[in-house]
């Protein structure tokens, strides 16, 4: 017998995920060196202003870019093996059975037309009858807490909160092992939002999921998840536990989404907004993205791009973490 042991592979290990502008060269970057590590059963959230590239690494996860995106480099491995140089055909297995989305916007995803226990159906008809598809969709409802006899219904006789419902059924369709949700609980009420963390907690721990969770919502990602990754102008600037990153966070930029975020018995008058934008891609200069808007930027800051590197727990891209 082997004395060899087989070497341990994470459920899912991006790195360098770099996608840039179509036609343009190698500056105009939209993501750049996106890498993490996540076991089965983790859950991540991505955190970061609009315009940060949380969607957009996503969608470069699911080889879902818009046409005027395209990946310029990095690996993405599940369970050990390389999908993201499958040809089309062999990635479309990946799709949906492996890695699931669960779009933003659940009105805009559903084909208006069409039932949603249909569109439910289609979802899973590719290796069932249409009988087993029926009785699957309406189960996977009921696994949501929609009743199963409302797949009848069309999307916009749903609420919005049976709508996210269905369309994280529809991603649960194929039994994904990692399953990203796009701003999930975006444009719900208050308490339809905890009642769609809830569900993703107990799907979660149900069924052994990885989730990724997309938010601007820092409250929602402590919620639900054990990882945070920050990311600012393409780039994560921070990772690292929850509890640590936005507890204690070390990057300016995260100190700042922590200050800029509403906390549920605060006055409204006291949240401080970051002042400024982040850059676009052809903005970018060689140092750090954040150096326009941080209080404590110096020369180097200017000069040089920090790069990632372990400090006091979390992972971190600032010059100056240590004396901050
Ligand atoms: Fe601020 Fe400099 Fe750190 Fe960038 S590297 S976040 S500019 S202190």
């Amino acid at each position: 017998m082997s004395h060899m042991t087989k070497q341990h592979q994470p459920l899912l290990q991006v790195s360098g995920l770099t996608v840039k502008l179509r036609g343009f060269h190698n500056a105009a970057l939209v993501v750049e060196d996106f890498s993490l590590i996540l076991e089965r059963g983790e859950s991540l959230g991505l955190a970061g202003e609009s315009g940060c590239g949380k969607t957009t690494a996503a969608l470069a996860l699911m080889r879902l870019l818009s046409p005027g995106l395209e990946l310029a480099r990095g690996s993405v491995r599940i369970s050990g093996e390389e999908v993201l140089d499958l040809d089309e055909q062999a990635f479309d297995d990946v799709r949906w059975r492996r890695l699931a989305y669960v779009f933003q916007g659940a009105m805009n995803a559903f084909n208006p037309v069409i039932t949603v226990g249909d569109q439910i159906v289609e979802a899973i008809r590719r290796d069932r009858t249409k009988n087993m598809a029926r009785e699957r969709s309406r189960e996977l409802l009921e696994s949501v807490g929609i009743d199963g006899h409302r797949g009848g219904a069309y999307p916009h006789q749903f609420s919005g909160g049976m709508r996210q419902r269905a369309m994280i059924a529809m991603a649960l369709a194929a039994d994904p092992e990692v399953i990203i949700a796009d701003e999930p609980t975006t444009a719900l009420d208050v308490v339809v939002q905890a009642e769609i963390l809830d569900l993703l907690n107990r799907l979660q721990k149900e069924r052994g999921l990885t989730t990724i969770m997309i938010s601007h919502d820092l409250a929602a990602i402590a919620s639900t998840c054990d990882k945070v990754a920050v990311m600012y102008a393409g780039r994560i600037i921070e990772i690292g536990a929850v509890e640590k990153v936005l507890g204690q966070p070390c990057h300016p930029y995260s100190r700042a989404l922590v200050m800029a975020a509403p906390q549920s018995d605060q006055d409204f008058r006291k949240i401080n907004p970051i002042p400024g934008t982040p850059p676009r891609p052809d903005e970018r200069g060689c140092g750090c993205a954040f150096s326009p808007r941080c209080p404590f930027a110096r020369d180097i800051c200017r000069a040089e791009q920090p790069p990632l590197r372990m400090v006091g727990g979390s992972t971190v891209a600032c010059h100056l973490v240590e004396e901050l």
